[in-house]
């Protein structure tokens, strides 16, 4: 298996949030002015997603297991 996760993930500054997005990790509001992160599949850029940067932490932890928090 390859790399599950072949992604640019760009932050976005609060002066840059200028809607609301709904983040897909707690399918909370991500209020706009909020610093976040938006998250584009390489192979499908369409489908971008905007995340809390918690949130995502989070999901690369789940995607990757222990190696992500190792280094
Ligand atoms: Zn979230």
């Amino acid at each position: 298996m390859g790399s599950a996760l072949d992604v640019t993930v760009s932050p976005i500054q609060p002066y840059q949030a200028l809607k609301e997005y709904l983040c897909p990790g707690c399918e909370g509001v991500i209020p706009a002015g909020t610093y976040h992160l938006v998250v584009v599949p390489d192979e499908e850029p369409d489908l971008r997603r905007h995340w809390h940067h918690g949130c995502w932490h989070k999901e690369l932890r789940r995607q990757f297991g222990s190696q992500a928090s190792r280094r």
